[in-house]
């Protein structure tokens, strides 16, 4: 008699453990009795078509009907079962076809014990098979790594935290006020200009400190940190900065910065030197010799810009018997800006500019980058392919 999905009335362990027991010993004498394609067919469709297969009888009258508190339980057993139904249903099929592939080909007919234990043996052999192969090459992931840029910045901001700078972030999208106001830079004050900044369209209802821009630089971070904390203060801020710059291979619309500020009771122009100078020999290496040239930022007095020797030609302004065109044969590269931070700046935060003074000073982060790694179009960090990233790898 062949078998048929009972319901269940008692969903007890032991109850499970004999309808499942029935049902797989159904399968496996079903199984046996299978000579060719056509009955296979047919114990496939029996058994897991979708329509009233036997696995879609077993859902409909154990699984749906189990108490609430057996749904769980059933529903692994249900799945147990499946999977065990699906691969006999599987392993058959796969001997079935190797008989059948026999038989056409012209092999003498057998005995059914002798294609029984031939069947046997297909069987064992689909269960080798299933298993790993160690002796096969395996599949290579390709690794990421890090970006150039944010390689350069984690290089530079380690420099700063072994001197005890901490890192400081801040928001790319930043008021009038933060970006320009409180860094001494008045409303209509021509050094505004030369910053190509990009406005937040549609707000000229605010307050001219309230409208919002993107940042043109890190610098807000210094005045959100000093807002924040007391003096003494030592940070660095690296970030993505923003300007209405057409890309070139000098320049991009995207940039990143990395700014620092140190605040305290005694800093004077000599420890701003020193910091420089040991950053710049950890970076570029300690033969690099830097030097100050007097320059202008509104939230600095005195400002200067910081030249480097030049690392290509080693500061003689010559390569190998012509020009250096690195430092246009000057041997200096120019490289941040820095100076010692305007009294007026510690008005906007609160503190005593007769008792703190301080230094800050920002790179670029592209532009080190592009040194180092004798990369000769800005753009090329920005355009995402792989064949220039994976150098850096
Ligand atoms: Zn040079």
């Amino acid at each position: 008699m062949s078998y048929t999905v009972t319901k269940l009335a008692d969903f007890s362990t032991a109850a499970l453990d004999c309808a499942v027991r029935e049902l797989l010993s159904a399968l496996e004498t079903e199984a046996e009795s299978i000579r060719d394609w056509e009955q296979w067919k047919r114990f496939r469709d029996r058994w897991v078509a979708r329509k009233n297969g036997i696995l879609t009888q077993v859902r409909e009258s154990w699984l749906k009907s189990a108490p609430t508190e057996s749904k769980a339980d059933v529903g692994q057993l249900f799945n147990r079962i499946k999977a065990q139904v699906e691969d006999k249903v599987d392993e058959i099929r796969q001997s079935t076809m190797s008989w059948e592939e026999e038989r056409e080909s012209g092999r003498p007919e057998e005995s059914s014990a002798q294609s029984y234990s031939r069947a046997s043996d297909a069987i064992r052999a689909i269960h080798l098979a299933k298993h790993v192969d160690v002796t096969l090459p395996g599949i290579r992931r390709p690794l990421g790594a890090e970006h150039p840029v944010i390689k350069t910045m984690n290089e530079i901001v380690g420099v700063f935290r072994n001197l005890g700078y901490s890192v400081e972030e801040g928001p790319e999208i930043e008021t009038d006020y933060y970006n320009f106001e409180a860094l001494n830079f008045p409303p209509n004050h021509p050094a505004r200009d030369t910053q190509d900044t990009l406005f937040i369209a549609g707000q000229e209802s605010k307050p001219q400190r309230d409208r919002l821009l993107l940042r043109t630089h890190t610098s807000p971070v210094q005045i959100r940190s000093m807002e924040k904390m007391r003096p003494p203060l030592r940070v660095v801020c690296p970030g993505k900065v923003h300007r209405n710059d057409a890309p070139d291979a000098t320049h991009s619309p995207i940039f990143h910065q990395i700014e620092g500020l140190a605040v305290d009771t005694n800093i004077t122009f000599c420890d701003l030197k020193g910091t420089l100078d040991h950053a710049m020999k950890a970076l570029f290496g300690s033969s690099v010799k830097t030097r100050f040239y007097p320059s202008f930022f509104p939230f600095t007095e005195p400002s200067a810009d910081v030249q480097i020797s030049c690392i290509f030609c080693g500061g003689t302004g010559t390569r190998d018997g012509s020009p250096c065109r690195n430092c246009k044969a000057s041997g200096w590269i120019e490289l941040l800006g820095c100076g010692m931070v305007d009294p007026n700046v510690y008005g906007f935060v609160d503190y005593d500019p007769a008792k703190v003074a301080g230094f800050a000073f920002g790179m670029g982060v592209e532009r080190i980058a592009i040194l180092k790694y004798g990369v000769d179009d800005i753009q090329l960090f920005f355009n995402g392919d792989v064949r220039f990233l994976e150098q850096f790898a």
